[in-house]
């Protein structure tokens, strides 16, 4: 990087990673391109929802989006919505997106300038020029992606338009009528809002969930869990060791402090363990780790357990092997747990995997590693990058002009999915950049 160089860092993504590092190279002084294809900068998926229902999944009071500031977000509700500024309430989506917008337009106020927005697709980096569909070239002295995460896969041809392989599409579930049963590839997160979507537009279906375990999110406390020391043994040795540690512990002060107590130190455990290690973690834990850590609010929960309390919702384990539609219906094939096939059917199959992680696919990463700038991981999550955030070239070494920030960053940073973990990356990052 050429630290001398007047050009501004260009930063592919105007979701909450890209806008609040804008904003925070802006308050170091710092000028910045925001290329966003999309009308909602700072929105992104998580925040762009309009409904009420789709809440936050991490407490209020930590949901600030600057990292020595993390009570922020609670400060702009006091101002702004009284009524919600309870640090420990799981505070609507829809209002954290206003509170991300505001910030950035606050600081594009106080620094004319120093923010230059862009909308338009980036297909691909030449050196630290970004190019986008229109033809557009935009020359930075460092380049950051921080693109989100790819679209899901969807499983199977969709002849029947039957298939909702994209349930964040504006309309996507308007089709579904209320009486309409449904399929759901996915039990996590994603179920639980579409879930929620379908009822809040009148629905009163039918709906079963597909998963490779069969494991819904868990709920988070009515009050935050308070950290406990964690004991060397499960923090290192042997994962199996580590494991059991952790179960014992939990038996004793309770599960969500024990996952508490990993979160500050989760980043260290990741890039500690082998590669070997964090495939095993990813083939055998992860789905664990994923509804224990990425946890619903109590409200949700409660909604959650009113439509499996009414026989509205069935949860199957299983592997999906083929997706067969016609014009009325759509029927999944799967092989169970216990090496059963079994076929369900419906009127919609929703895909709810959540997003997908090739970046092989994903245009502007996939050129990115036809032409050896970048390469994949080993654990397969993502570009490899540095503990920088820098990408690694096919032969290792760190491109010294390109990053990625945010969930992409996944395979370098393991949990860089939520704000409390973002914004320490955009602090490291704007320390780097503002140099
Ligand atoms: C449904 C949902 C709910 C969530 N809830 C929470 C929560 O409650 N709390 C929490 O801490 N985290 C939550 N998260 C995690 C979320 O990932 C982060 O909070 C944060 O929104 C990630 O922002 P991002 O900018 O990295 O990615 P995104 O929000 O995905 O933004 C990426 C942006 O890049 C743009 N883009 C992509 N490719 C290009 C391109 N080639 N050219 C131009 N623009 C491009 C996209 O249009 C998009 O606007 C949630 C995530 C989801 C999906």
């Amino acid at each position: 990087m050429n630290n001398a160089s007047p050009l501004p860092v260009v930063i592919v993504g105007g979701g909450f990673s890209g806008a609040m590092l804008a904003a925070r190279l802006a308050e170091r002084g710092r000028a910045s391109v925001l290329i966003e294809r999309g009308d909602g900068v700072g929105l992104g998926v998580a925040y762009s929802t309009p409904l009420d229902a789709h809440r936050l999944n991490v407490r209020a009071g930590r949901m600030g989006a600057v990292a020595d500031r993390p009570g922020g977000f609670i400060d702009w509700l006091k101002t702004h919505h009284p009524a919600q500024a309870d640090p420990n309430s799981f505070a609507p989506r829809r209002l954290y997106g206003l509170y991300v917008r505001d910030r950035l337009a606050a600081v594009e106020a106080d620094r004319p300038g120093a923010i230059r927005r862009v909308k338009g697709q980036a297909i691909t980096v030449e050196s630290q020029t970004v190019i986008l569909s229109s033809g557009e070239r935009i020359e930075g002295r460092a380049v950051v992606l921080a693109t989100g995460n790819p679209a899901p896969r969807t499983t199977g041809a969709d002849q029947g338009g039957r298939v909702i392989s994209d349930p964040w599409a504006p309309d996507a579930l308007t089709p579904i009528q209320p009486g309409d049963d449904v399929l759901i590839l996915g039990a996590g997160l994603t179920m639980v809002d579409v879930l929620l979507s379908l009822t809040a537009q009148g629905w009163r279906g039918r709906a079963t969930a597909v998963s490779r375990r069969g494991l819904l999110p868990h709920a988070h406390g009515v009050k935050h869990d308070a950290p406990i020391d964690l004991p060397p043994e499960a923090l290192a040795g042997p994962l199996s060791a580590r494991l059991s540690a952790a179960r014992r512990l939990a038996k004793a002060h309770g599960w969500r402090r024990v996952m508490e107590s990993y979160r500050p130190i989760t980043l260290d455990l990741w890039r500690a363990a082998t590669d070997a290690e964090r495939a095993r973690f990813l083939r055998h834990l992860r789905p664990w780790w994923d509804v224990h850590r990425h946890r619903i609010a109590p409200q949700i929960a409660a909604e959650l357990d009113q439509i499996l309390g009414e026989d509205r919702l069935a949860v199957r384990a299983g592997r999906i092997r083929a997706v067969k539609t016609s014009a009325a219906s759509v029927a999944l094939r799967l092989t169970t747990r216990d090496k059963a096939e079994q076929t369900l059917s419906a009127s919609w199959l929703i895909d709810c995997t959540g997003p997908g992680h090739d970046v092989t696919t994903a245009p502007l990463t996939a050129g990115l590693i036809a032409e050896g700038r970048a390469r994949l991981a080993a654990s397969r999550l993502g570009l490899d990058l540095d503990e920088a955030g820098r990408v690694l070239h096919a032969d290792g070494a760190a491109d010294p002009d390109l990053y990625v920030l945010g969930p992409p960053a996944r395979a370098a940073f393991w949990e860089t999915v939520a704000v409390p973990d973002i914004r320490q990356r955009i602090e490291a990052l704007t320390d780097l950049l503002a140099r």
